[in-house]
């Protein structure tokens, strides 16, 4: 779809431009004409009111406006040339001073008027007053008064770019196209594209500054938007789903056979689900509820739903022992229901995965639960009607479509109709990192706990206090309870002086705890060794187990009543909020001792912020503060889109209308297809095409 255009002209061939400076742009990935205009300032210098020269203190930065009234360039003997030149208003006089810029001294001539930022600073030889100048401009009488500041790298600077700009825009701004249709502009009091363009770099006032830059974010959002709500039509709308049935006798027995009453969140969730699953409409839904709140049971719903038409039911998780976990704790549920449940891992045998291929294929089996391989494999199903995912936030818009994909593959024999499908996750998502990542699914959020929970009761020890938290972990286990320590790392850098897993499991079990038995397990461990060893935790036999991050998802034993973070400092916030979510699990008290020595700020707030709260979104939305969404639980993987402008963080009121704006729009013209779309069209997959994999859904 791409056409070449005068924007894509490479920079290299605008005036003023050669390969040396190419090369510098390029740094900055600034490789056409069209990248040096999106190219936008940092900052803005206000020249409107320079700093009275009567009013100059030392130590200020400042900017000051002055005619210059001696040139003092006697320096030569100096291996630093200096040029001093003194600049007067009419209150009073400074000694400006350029450092290293020998040649200045023939640019300056009396009675020339100068723009000077710079630091003020006290002189002692001189025993005044002078201006260590950062940068400056000679006053032509503009009456240009805002001052464009970039962002630079070595070899660049800021007039030149400036320069440059002015050119790009002179030749170049009639060439830009708005995508945005005017009746969007209109409503929403937007300038129009090459209007932002020029205020972002020539401005005649800061509010225009803010003007076009709300202008340029709504731009980002609504074009992204716009691709999101394609993504969900053809997905969705344009295929035929199933439509399920859901009062029957299977559903009713298993609602009326539940162990307890489901909490008001998940009563909520589950008629989503279910209002989803009865239209014909395929379900893409995201299932997002912290850890414990409570998420299998409502999935298990939904597979019994399709079982009760059926149809079958796919259940994959992210790693062999949740998908074990998954299939221990719906067993028994659906054996009471007569539903046939299998769990197909890499550890199954080879006549035990003939049997459960056997058993898809007749439909003999309703629910398969295992991991992602299910989907990946070639399995056949007699017919696929549900995919459930687990720990969606592992997968980004491009493996969501590949799957999406292989879902409707493999139900190709049920008449090509897709599964209707349900993403989970139990890592709490920021509204607004949701809508960018997974906007293009419907959303159900679990935001309560089943009953009887006691939030975990959260500490900071410091290293020297560690000794007497042995004593009280003694007591717990004493009292029957069990306890995790997780570690950052398996082994020992020579650099970093950090304890690993494997040297505390040792030292715990000879010097602090003999009595009591210990396992370890880290990623090197191979898979049978690790699956017996969190067997024999589960199972109470083991009572402390050190390890390290590998527990961090999903595993499940409520007896587990302590959970120890060394080194808390190496650990992000979130990743922090799911490792404590792994005790809390049953009805009584527990806790979590974050132990390490946090020295940076970041480090500390992160901290605060656990023993501030136990809320996931909460927390969710600190970490996405502290560390920007791009580093946002492996979100970078995922593929962020790359904005011009627009921050989910900082731009989140305009995320939201530039949504709803996408999404009326799109009602309008569904396949945008109308020729006043077509720029729109063009804009939405040059930019965002292949982060939203739009070629191979449409
Ligand atoms: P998640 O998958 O969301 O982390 P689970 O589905 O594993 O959470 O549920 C955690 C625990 O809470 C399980 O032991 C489950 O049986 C129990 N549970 C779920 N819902 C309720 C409820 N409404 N009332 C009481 N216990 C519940
Ligand atoms: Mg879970």
């Amino acid at each position: 779809m791409a056409k070449t255009t005068a924007l894509e002209t490479p920079v290299q061939y605008l005036k003023g431009v050669g390969p040396k400076l190419a090369r510098i742009f390029s740094k900055l990935d600034i490789l056409s004409v069209e990248d040096l205009l999106y190219f936008f300032p940092r900052d803005y210098e206000d020249r409107s009111n320079p700093t009275p020269m009567a009013s100059l203190n030392a130590g200020h930065s400042v900017l000051v406006r002055g005619e210059i009234v001696k040139i003092d360039a006697k320096n030569s003997h100096q291996k630093i040339a200096v040029v001093k030149a003194t600049l007067a208003d009419s209150t009073g006089q400074i000694k400006a001073v350029w450092f290293n810029q020998p040649y200045l001294t023939k640019l300056f001539r009396y009675g020339m008027r100068l723009f000077v930022s710079g630091r003020v600073e006290y002189n002692p030889f001189e025993s005044g007053l002078q201006l260590n100048v950062r940068d400056f401009e000679i006053d032509n009488g503009l009456p240009l008064s805002i001052v464009p500041i970039y962002p630079l790298t070595e070899g660049l600077y800021q007039k030149k770019v400036r320069l440059l700009v002015n050119t790009a825009l002179d030749v170049f701004l009639g060439q830009i196209i708005d995508p945005l249709p005017p009746h969007i502009l209109q409503k929403y009091s937007l300038p129009g594209l090459r209007d932002a363009v020029k205020d972002m770099h020539l401005p005649q006032s800061k509010s225009k500054v803010e003007r076009a830059r709300k202008r340029l974010v709504f731009e980002d959002f609504f074009v992204f938007q716009l691709g999101l709500a394609l993504r969900q039509r053809v997905l969705k709308e344009t295929v035929e789903g199933r439509s399920f049935r859901i009062d029957g006798e299977l559903f009713n027995r298993f609602s009326s056979e539940l162990p307890f009453e489901l909490t008001s969140a998940q009563k909520r969730v589950l008629e989503e689900i279910k209002t989803d699953m009865a239209s014909n409409c395929p379900m893409k839904r995201l299932l997002q509820g912290d850890v414990g709140s409570g998420k299998t049971i409502v999935a298990t719903a939904a597979a019994v739903i399709a079982a009760q038409n059926d149809m079958q039911t796919a259940f994959m998780a992210p790693t062999e022992i949740l998908a074990q976990q998954h299939f221990e704790k719906t067993k028994k549920l659906l054996a009471k229901l007569k539903i046939k449940a299998a769990l197909l891992t890499g550890a199954s045998s080879a006549a035990e995965k003939k049997r459960i291929a056997e058993g898809l294929r007749t439909g003999k089996i309703s629910i398969v639960i295992g991991t992602h391989a299910l989907i990946q494999e070639k399995i056949d199903f007699k017919a696929l009607g549900l995919a459930l995912v687990d720990e969606q936030h592992r997968f980004g818009v491009m493996q969501r479509t590949e799957l999406l994909k292989k879902g409707v593959n493999l139900s190709a024999g049920a008449h090509g109709t897709p599964p209707d499908m349900l993403f989970m996750t139990a890592t709490p998502i920021p509204r607004s990192l949701a809508l960018t990542l997974y906007g293009d699914l419907d959303r159900s959020v679990i935001d309560e706990l089943p009953p009887g929970r006691t939030p975990v009761k959260t500490y900071f020890v410091p290293e020297q206090k560690r000794v007497s938290s042995y004593e009280f972990m003694r007591e717990q286990i004493n009292e029957g309870r069990q306890i995790y320590f997780v570690y950052p790392l398996v082994e020992e850098s020579e650099e970093m002086d950090l304890k690993n897993a494997t040297d505390e499991a040792q030292r715990l079990q000879n010097e602090i705890f003999p009595e009591f038995k210990i396992g370890l397990v880290h990623g090197r461990i191979k898979g049978d060794e690790k699956e017996n060893i969190m067997g024999q935790f589960k199972s109470g036999k083991i009572n402390i187990l050190v390890s390290t991050t590998v527990i961090e998802v999903g595993i499940d034993v409520p007896n587990a009543s302590v959970m120890v973070i060394e080194h808390v400092e190496r650990f992000g916030l979130s990743q922090l909020h799911q490792l404590r979510g792994r005790v809390g699990r049953g009805a009584s008290l527990s806790y979590c001792f974050l132990v390490g020595d946090p020295r940076t700020p970041e480090s500390r707030q992160r901290v605060k912020a656990m023993l501030e709260s136990t809320d996931g979104f909460h927390i969710a939305e600190v970490d996405l503060r502290l560390r920007g969404p791009g580093d946002f639980c492996g979100v970078r993987q995922s593929g962020l889109p790359n904005f011009r402008m627009a921050d989910i963080i900082r731009d989140n009121a305009i995320l939201k209308t530039a949504r709803q704006a996408a999404f009326e729009h799109l009602a309008k013209d569904p396949g945008l297809v109308l020729p006043e779309n077509r720029i729109l069209k063009e804009s939405l997959f040059n930019r965002f095409g292949k982060v939203l994999d739009l070629e191979t859904i449409h």
